[in-house]
């Protein structure tokens, strides 16, 4: 694990959440993209080295759609940049942690990523991720 990557926090409105995170942090997202096959948007701002991505959820089965119906707003993820995500997953395994995907999936901001279940993690969703 090379650092912390970004925080990841669900919203119920993108467009809502960006007026307020543009006042506390001061710049605008220098991205918004759509990853339909999560139904989710997001939008990243940059915060010196570091990241803040909001999720919208766009349908009822998203992930996001069931942490803001289940928990309400809030922090939803943090991700760790990794050099080698396959080998990262396979150590994560072995140590008893469970996968949310067994192959890296394509994430926004050009990223190969993976989920860790909550569960085995003090209730932290953990979300590895790689630059492609
Ligand atoms: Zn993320």
């Amino acid at each position: 694990m090379n650092k912390i990557e970004h925080i990841g926090i669900a919203v119920k409105n993108m467009q809502t959440a960006n007026l307020v995170f543009e006042k506390i942090l001061g710049v605008s997202p220098y991205k918004e993209e759509s990853v339909p096959s999560e139904q989710v948007n997001t939008s990243f701002f940059k915060v010196g080295d570091n990241k803040v991505e909001l999720l919208e959820a766009t349908g009822p089965e998203s992930a996001i759609a069931k942490f803001l119906a289940k928990k309400g707003e809030g922090i939803h993820h943090i991700a760790f940049d990794v050099e080698d995500i396959v080998a990262e997953m396979a150590r994560l395994k072995k140590e008893g942690f469970v996968l949310l995907n067994e192959v890296p999936k394509s994430g926004a901001d050009n990223k190969l990523v993976c989920f860790v279940h909550p569960r085995e993690t003090n209730g932290v969703l953990i979300e590895l991720c790689q630059q492609i």
